[in-house]
């Protein structure tokens, strides 16, 4: 007679933590599954993260930048080097949280063709220039993790790692299928540019 095989507790426990993480994010309403979005790059998706309002409550953001502290609380930590203003909330709590109170330093990169994207790209230009200056990189932390990016074997948590296949609009099946288009947060996007910002008006 053989046992049932009993998955490695290790595993369990990691897959139990990626799902409270998770749950906050669905709680502060930036996590949309089973839907059909509309994504700032013109291409079509089920799921969706809004990381801007990952942010708006603090107690989440406190929670989740601890987490990530924790994990690299093992190693002496001088700087925390966010990827931009845009994840400087989640990176102060991270650095809040370490036991070797680093300082907060965000990096800035310019705008090419009115996009920004936090990407490969932006990751190894900010690993390459911490090397350069004769530092090391103890570990990339984040929120959200698509398990097909590889970041050429440097240590990578996240809070959540999750893959989600993106469509181009002709190939789309939800579109085929004629499932209704949410282009919400690329609407919101536009409506957050300072270009729509008013004047209040005279008495
Ligand atoms: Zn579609």
């Amino acid at each position: 007679m053989s046992a049932t095989p009993r998955k490695d507790p290790v595993a369990v426990e990691a897959e139990v933590r990626e799902k409270i993480h998770l749950e906050i994010l669905k709680r502060t309403g930036a996590y949309h599954a089973n839907d059909h979005v509309l994504l700032p790059s013109g291409q079509h998706t089920t799921e969706y993260i809004e990381k801007t309002l990952v942010t708006m409550e603090p107690s989440f953001t406190e929670g989740l930048g601890a987490v990530i502290a924790k994990h690299f609380a093992q190693w002496p930590v001088d700087v925390v080097l966010s990827t931009g203003p845009g994840a400087l909330i989640l990176s102060h709590c991270v650095a809040r949280a370490h036991p070797s109170r680093p300082v907060v330093v965000y990096g800035t990169k310019g705008l090419s063709g009115g996009k920004r994207r936090v990407s490969l790209p932006t990751l190894n230009l900010l690993i390459n220039l911490v090397e350069q200056l004769g530092a090391q990189v103890v570990g990339v932390g984040c929120l959200w993790r698509r398990t097909s990016v590889e970041l050429s074997g440097r240590p990578v948590f996240s809070l959540v790692s999750r893959d989600f296949p993106t469509y181009d609009p002709d190939a789309c099946p939800l579109c085929k299928k004629g499932v209704p288009l949410n282009e919400e947060f690329v609407r919101r996007r536009h409506a957050r540019r300072p270009s729509s910002v008013q004047e209040p008006k005279a008495p």
